[in-house]
């Protein structure tokens, strides 16, 4: 393969941008003192989860006032994704709701070490979105004047200015970019262990390599919860539990769907530069080659959405922490083409490692928060679509707010799980859905498109009358609704 030669391949070193403290602190956090007392048998709220989301959550909850909060982590605090995140927190979205999200936890991260004393690695570097085309430029222009109405600040800049904050990037076949200079990157395990320990010194309760089993549910309403070491009493509980929410949803004897699924996900991490890479070097995104790239320790941190993304864990799930998974040079092979078009001067670059972590995807690309329609008092956080470092701080404080208050502040409408059925969370259709997802992290969407996997599901007794006058659909809910209508003389 071509560029295994150009880039040798040395080393299996342990290391991720998601560890920096993690290692050392992790112990050092009151979830190793609660470990050792039992189980308590009662509590207001059960929160499952130690990663981002649920670290959010407890966080918020306590913050709110709410005092008697248990978390449980089955494995050791941040362990799942959240452990090999790239740690990059990005304001830039598509859509409003998330771009306040991600705008809140920018600015909750920012003093979160001054107010635990625990170090996250925050650096405020700013993003460079890419423009290879008039498309895309006019895509990002979109979002730069989203971004502008709500406050952060963000411009679209020449190829010119591109090339002077970032010296190693090829910009001949740039139309454009936009920058967004108050983006930052962190150790995403630090920001989730620097939470927990705020949220336990506020009184929550942390106990890690305690597994939830099932939820107890009594007519329709949560009474407790069944763990690997007892029961506990409770009257609200939280599934933060990322890539087994799915799993955990259904071992209830009231099952609840929630709908996702797991792909590997892709970056590698080189040795540092001759010139080591300052650590304010601006994070660049190139969604025309479909890749992202950070300094990381004044290297390279670079990975990307692959068009034929590949599904995990379908018959099953993962084991309690998430290990780094198998390396596919053959398949990171485009975007690490892509990186070496972007930057040239890599070639000679050392590889320390690729990481693949499995990381979670939903049906329309959005995160599910809110209160399951099946049973009372069953909360959900997850399917963060590789953006729960950047959503995890406003996505935690929208939920708690919703169970202190039973409304969020900001309108969440469009990402409550009750939008989804049962229909949407069948093995099958998810695995075959997010195949189509994770490319969409940055294709250009065009106008009238829709998805196409999992159609046909539902159809009225109209259709095929409907189908022949020349309807157009898309889906709703499963549902097909004819969209428009091309006179079959025309089609
Ligand atoms: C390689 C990679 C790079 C990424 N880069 C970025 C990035 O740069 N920026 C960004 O915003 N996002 C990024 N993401 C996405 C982000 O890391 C995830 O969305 C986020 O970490 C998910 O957090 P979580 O708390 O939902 O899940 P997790 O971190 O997986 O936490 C869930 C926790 O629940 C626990 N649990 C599960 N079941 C049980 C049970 N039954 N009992 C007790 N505990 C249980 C698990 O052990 C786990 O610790 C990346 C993801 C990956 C995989």
């Amino acid at each position: 393969m071509m560029f295994y030669r150009l880039l040798s391949i040395v080393g299996r070193q342990r290391a991720s941008p998601g560890w920096q403290n993690w290692s050392s602190a992790r112990n050092s956090t009151s979830a190793a003192e609660a470990r050792s007392m039992a189980l308590p048998t009662q509590a207001q709220v059960v929160i499952c989860g130690g990663g981002i989301t649920g670290t959010s959550v407890a966080y918020h909850l306590s913050k709110m006032g709410w005092k008697d909060i248990v978390l449980l982590e089955q494995g050791r605090l941040a362990a799942g994704s959240t452990r090999f995140c790239a740690g990059i927190l990005s304001t830039a979205r598509h859509l409003t709701i998330e771009q306040k999200m991600a705008d809140y936890s920018n600015k909750l991260y920012y003093q979160l070490e001054q107010e635990t004393g625990i170090q996250t690695g925050y650096t405020r570097t700013g993003s460079i979105f890419l423009a290879q085309t008039q498309d895309r430029l006019i895509s990002l222009k979109r979002i730069n004047a989203g971004l502008n109405v709500i406050g952060i600040p963000s411009e679209i800049i020449s190829p010119k200015k591109v090339a002077e904050l970032h010296h190693l990037l090829n910009v001949h076949d740039l139309v454009g970019a936009m920058h967004v200079p108050e983006d930052a990157v962190v150790s995403s395990a630090d920001v989730a262990l620097a939470l927990a320990s705020a949220a336990s010194q506020n009184g929550v309760q942390i106990y890690d390599r305690t597994s939830v089993l099932h939820v107890m549910v009594k007519k329709g309403q949560v009474t407790g919860v069944e763990t690997d070491k007892g029961q506990i009493e409770c009257q609200y509980f939280v599934n933060c539990a990322g890539q087994w929410a799915y799993e955990l949803g259904l071992s209830n004897e009231e099952p609840v769907s929630i709908p996702l699924h797991a792909c590997e996900h892709f970056y590698l991490l080189t040795r540092p530069l001759e010139t080591p890479l300052q650590s304010s070097t601006p994070t660049i995104v190139d969604a025309d080659g479909r890749i992202y790239i950070r300094n990381w320790q004044g290297g390279i941190l670079s990975g990307g959405f692959e068009k034929n993304p590949k599904p995990i864990f379908t018959e099953g799930k993962n084991q309690l922490e998430i290990q780094n998974l198998q390396e596919d040079w053959d398949h990171f092979e485009p975007l690490l083409s892509s990186l070496l078009r972007r930057m040239p001067e890599l070639e000679t670059l050392e590889i320390m490692k690729l990481v693949n972590c499995p990381e979670t995807f939903t049906p329309d690309m959005r995160c599910i928060m809110g209160e399951s329609p099946a049973v009372q008092g069953y909360f959900v956080l997850a399917g963060m679509n590789s953006a729960g470092l950047s959503f995890g701080g406003g996505a935690g404080k929208y939920l708690a707010e919703w169970m202190v208050h039973g409304y969020p502040s900001e309108n969440v409408w469009e990402l409550d799980l009750k939008r989804f059925g049962a229909l949407q969370s069948s093995r099958t259709f998810l695995r075959h859905r997010v195949m189509e997802v994770m490319p969409l992290m940055y294709d250009l969407k065009v106008p009238r498109w829709d998805f196409q996997t999992g159609r046909q599901l539902r159809t009225s007794p109209l259709y095929d009358r409907l189908d022949a006058q020349g309807a157009r659909w898309m889906e709703k809910h499963g549902f097909e609704r004819p969209k428009y209508f091309v006179p079959p003389d025309k089609g």
